[in-house]
């Protein structure tokens, strides 16, 4: 816990038990997203599933990594991280979309929708934030890169399977 850290975000006006709530529901997503692509990862077939393999474990490992940043965060604040995971399903902004069909192409569409949610819950996030928590503020924004990044990955493969359906 950050003593000084949280006097100054209430010094800004910030409602340090409401950020950490939102911190908690940025977690979950994050816990869904990792296991979302993990278990894609493991399942999936179809068209180069070689390169989408290799690109759902890359952004699961890199989802666990925001799952630990959000961690520190709500513990230095105070808070507590959400430690059932039956509560991810209760605190999650964008949900689960369990991969019932391991076709790539399908892979690819569920794990996009995932990431333009999570470009949205961390803006929201830097907005909720802003002028209140700049820690806060800037680690919104440092995980929104990687999530437009991870949007970026995965649309580029859905546009080379494109070519092989051509
Ligand atoms: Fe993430
Ligand atoms: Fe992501
Ligand atoms: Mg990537």
């Amino acid at each position: 816990m950050g003593t000084q850290d949280i006097e100054v975000v209430k010094k800004h006006g910030g409602d340090v038990k409401a950020i950490i709530d939102e911190l908690n529901k940025a977690f979950s997503d994050e816990w869904l997203a990792y296991y979302q692509y993990w278990i894609g990862s493991q399942i999936a077939e179809g068209l180069m599933r070689p390169d989408v393999q290799k690109e759902l474990m890359e952004h699961a490992n890199e989802e666990l990594e925001h799952a630990g940043k959000l961690a520190d965060r709500i513990i230095s604040l105070g808070g507590v991280p959400v430690i059932e995971p039956k509560d991810w399903y209760k605190f999650t902004n964008c949900g689960y979309d369990a991969p019932t069909n391991p076709s790539t192409v399908e892979l690819l569409k569920q794990n996009i929708k995932g990431e333009q949610c999570a470009i949205e819950v961390y803006k929201n996030l830097a907005t909720f934030c802003h002028k209140k928590d700049s820690v806060t503020v800037h680690l919104a924004h440092s995980i929104m890169r990687d999530e437009v990044e991870h949007e970026q990955d995965l649309e580029d493969l859905q546009r080379d399977i494109a070519y092989l359906k051509k």
